[in-house]
């Protein structure tokens, strides 16, 4: 709990004295009549309080934090398990007050009083967007009384969302563990597949190996024979393998709200045809460099523009671009097999938050920093690529994390090397 409590420290010491920042659970969501999905807690209020119950409000003073959260229920609790409740959160949560979230509401506008500014998601939950603006308006238009409120609004991402992008030690240790876990997934994938199974037996040995281990699916896992590795968010995973077939597989474990995300790409029988080799050392080439360049110092942007220049330049050894490599990034022809970025930030959230620019120029990595790095080729059934090509969609995904020194690969347990996955593949 120290963690958390360092972390509203360090958004409180970001805040002026007469400042308030409020944060909001996620909503209880419904999956259909009234069954809900499993409940998981708002990214940004968990960052700050480790609690995972719904109907519960997190006020920042500059030095003071209040909870509000649910009274205990013991019916509720017969149906859902057990509540925190009110009376534990102080010691539990190390948050200096703990108040009943039916209360909020009174007390908002002797929270808002006399503050200058309001940090607030806003935009997230409209009910209480419309709440705090409206409580905001009638302080302020009180003013006569010698009262006034939040006269500006400021979205919290802009203290929390760059506090999120640089990882504490405590966090790369559960994305270790994350990666970890998605490793026993691909790993198992590599031994068990064989051809005439479906994708979605694939997909059960996904979830066997994070459930097992008490995780769960950081987003829906994309298992993908022969041409369906080209549909980039291919989830239906009901089509039965052949031989001779790549299959493509997406697939993160979320532990303790932190995420994997690891894409590889294997034979479905014992090796690759020459043509998915010689693609498949393509992308991998590309991956690799891609993950050296992952310094301190580079932007994400310039990896994605380098990491382009090595497809395309493999891309024309592999006969499916003609003409030069500037030429061909000039006129944008390669983005027909080559439709994504290289990366994107991972943590809290699968696709991260953190700004992908500062003072509109491409922000430069980081220590501490993690992202994936993940660059494909994706070949359409058409003319338009050499028959021998068509249908081959190969995506190489890994997850780094940027150090002072070399990048560190936190999923360099799953194999990727033709050579290694062969092997695998050959029951050696
Ligand atoms: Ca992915």
């Amino acid at each position: 709990m120290q963690a958390f409590a360092n972390r509203r420290h360090r958004v409180q010491s970001a805040m002026n004295k007469n400042d308030v920042a409020i944060f909001i659970s996620a909503p209880a969501l419904i999956r259909s009549n009234d069954v809900h999905h499993r409940f998981r807690q708002d990214s940004d209020f968990y960052y700050l309080t480790g609690f995972d119950e719904e109907e519960a409000v997190l006020v920042l003073e500059s030095d003071r934090s209040i909870l509000y959260l649910r009274k205990r229920d013991p019916e509720k609790e017969t149906w859902n398990g057990p509540m925190l409740g009110v009376d534990r959160a102080v010691a539990t949560l190390a948050v200096d007050e703990a108040r009943d979230i039916n209360s909020f509401r009174t007390d908002l506008p002797a929270i808002l009083k006399n503050r200058e500014s309001l940090y607030y998601m806003f935009g997230r939950n409209r009910e209480m967007d419309g709440f705090l603006l409206e409580t905001s308006d009638r302080l302020l238009r009180r003013s006569r009384a010698g009262d006034f409120g939040p006269s500006r609004i400021i979205h919290s991402a802009v203290l929390l969302h760059e506090m999120r992008l640089i990882k504490d030690a405590g966090e790369i240790e559960l994305m270790r563990e994350a990666a970890d876990i998605t490793a026993d997934a691909h790993l198992a994938l590599f031994e068990k597949t064989r051809v005439s199974m479906f994708e979605f037996e694939l997909e059960s040995i996904i979830h066997e190996a994070f459930r097992r281990r008490n995780a769960t699916e950081a987003y829906p896992s994309i298992v993908a024979a022969g041409k369906n590795a080209c549909i980039l968010h291919y989830i239906k995973n009901d089509e039965k393998i052949g031989q001779d077939q790549l299959i493509l597989v997406d697939a993160g474990a979320e532990k303790q709200y932190m995420n994997g995300d690891v894409t590889r790409t294997y034979p479905s029988g014992k090796t690759y045809t020459s043509p998915q080799r010689d693609t498949y050392e393509v992308v991998l080439n590309a991956q690799l460099k891609a993950i050296d360049r992952t310094v301190p110092g580079i932007s994400m942007e310039e990896v994605h523009n380098l990491t382009v220049r090595d497809l395309v330049s493999g891309l024309i050894d592999l006969k499916v671009l003609s003409g030069s490599v500037d030429e061909n990034i000039e006129s944008g022809s390669f983005r027909k097999f080559y439709m994504h970025r290289t990366g994107h930030w991972l943590g809290l959230d699968v696709h991260d938050v953190g700004s992908y620019n500062v003072d509109g120029m491409p922000r430069k990595m980081e220590p501490g920093m993690i992202c994936t790095v993940e660059p494909g080729l994706y070949f359409p059934e058409d003319e338009s690529v050499p028959q021998a090509f068509r249908g081959i969609g190969i995506r190489i995904e890994d997850d780094v994390l940027v150090t002072s020194g070399k990048p560190e690969v936190l999923t360099s347990r799953i194999p990727k090397s033709i050579k290694e996955i062969e092997a695998i593949r050959s029951g050696a």
